[in-house]
C-alpha cells in the first residue's frame, strides 16, 4: 500500500499547501482519496497518469475536498483516445445529482463534452491520438454511501465510517481500506469523535484532520467540528495505531517554533509515529494485520 499526499491544506488559498486530497495505490487500483483545489495539478507533478485512476472517494462535499473532481473527470477523458476505462466515483448523496449537473445532459460541461464529440476540429484531434470516431462522453459511475457500509474495490475491502463534522447538511464519512496485511484510515474531516475512535481502532496508519493548534479561538460551536493537535492525537491514541499522518494543516504549524511545540505536546500523548503531512510526500504503508492486531 503506498500513500501520497496531493493536498495538505484547508479551504484557505495556499501555493505550499493544497487543498484535500491523496492518492492510494493497493492491490492494483489507483484510488484518490478526496479532490480539492489543486489537488490535481499534485497528482500530475506526482508523476500519476489521470488516465490511470480507478476510483474517486470523496468524504464530504465541503468544495476542499471537490473542487478538482471535475477536473479529473474531463482532463482524464480530453487526451484519451477513446480505450479509457470508467471513473468510479464513490462518496455520499447527492455525489450523483452533482456528477449529472456537472456532465450529464444539461450539465454545466456539456457543450464542452458535445464540442469534443462532435466537432470536426476536435475530431480530428481525437483521430490524430489514435481514436476512431464516433466520440462518447466521459464515463462514470457515482456509488453513493453512507457511514457503515462496507464494498470492495477490486481486492480491496473497504469500510466506510462517519466523520463528526458538518452535519445535518452535509453528510460526513471516513474511510478504512484494509488490503495485504495493512489497515489505513482516513479519517476526512472530523472532531473529536468516540465514534470515529471506535472506527479506526487498531488500524496501521491513520490519515487525520489536524485543523489547529489547540488554545487558539475558535468559535465554541466550531470546537466539534475539526480536531486540534491535541485531540488528533488523543483519538491516534485511543485507536492504538501506530502511525498519525497529519494532514488539513492550517498555516500556524508551518512556523518551527508551534509545529515543535505542536510536536512535543501530541508525543506526550501519542507514543507512535508522528508524520506531519507535505504535499507529495510519499508514504509506504505497513501493516500488522498478520499478526491478528486489527480488529
Ligand atoms: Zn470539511
Amino acid at each position: 500500500m503506498h500513500l501520497t499526499l496531493l493536498g495538505t491544506g484547508t479551504p484557505s488559498p495556499s501555493l505550499r499547501r493544497r487543498s484535500s486530497g491523496a492518492l492510494l495505490g493497493v492491490a492494483g487500483e489507483t484510488i484518490v482519496l478526496d479532490h480539492g483545489g489543486g489537488a490535481f495539478d499534485r497528482l500530475v507533478e506526482s508523476g500519476t497518469d489521470p488516465a490511470a485512476v480507478t476510483h474517486l472517494l470523496i468524504s464530504h462535499l465541503h468544495s476542499d475536498h471537490t473542487l478538482d473532481l471535475a477536473r479529473l473527470v474531463l482532463q482524464r477523458w480530453d487526451q484519451s483516445d477513446g480505450g479509457l476505462s470508467p471513473l468510479t466515483i464513490i462518496g455520499p448523496a447527492p455525489l450523483a445529482r452533482i456528477c449529472t449537473a456537472l456532465f450529464g445532459e444539461g450539465g454545466a460541461f456539456e457543450l464542452d463534452i458535445r464540442v469534443r464529440c462532435e466537432h470536426p476540429a476536435s475530431l480530428a484531434f481525437y483521430a490524430a491520438r489514435g481514436g476512431v470516431p464516433p466520440r462518447g462522453p466521459p464515463q462514470w459511475t457515482v456509488e453513493e454511501v453512507i457511514a457503515g457500509a462496507r464494498i470492495k474495490i477490486g481486492s480491496v475491502a473497504v469500510r466506510v465510517g462517519a466523520a463528526q463534522h458538518m452535519e445535518p447538511i452535509l453528510e460526513c464519512l471516513c474511510y478504512c481500506f484494509e488490503a495485504n496485511g495493512t489497515a489505513f484510515v482516513y479519517s476526512g474531516d472530523t472532531g473529536y469523535s468516540k465514534d470515529f475512535i471506535a472506527f479506526a481502532k487498531g488500524c496501521d496508519v491513520l490519515l487525520a484532520m489536524c485543523q489547529y493548534l489547540d488554545g487558539t479561538p475558535v468559535p465554541q460551536l466550531a470546537r466539534a467540528t475539526a480536531a486540534s493537535h491535541l485531540e488528533v492525537a488523543r483519538m491516534a491514541a485511543a485507536a492504538g495505531t501506530r502511525t498519525l499522518v497529519l494532514t488539513h494543516l492550517s498555516e500556524q504549524f508551518d512556523d518551527p517554533l508551534v509545529r515543535a511545540r505542536a510536536h512535543k505536546e501530541m508525543a506526550d500523548i501519542f507514543s507512535g509515529t508522528i508524520v506531519w503531512g507535505e504535499d507529495l510526500m510519499r508514504l509506504s504503508l505497513h501493516g500488522s494485520m498478520a499478526e491478528g492486531r486489527f480488529r
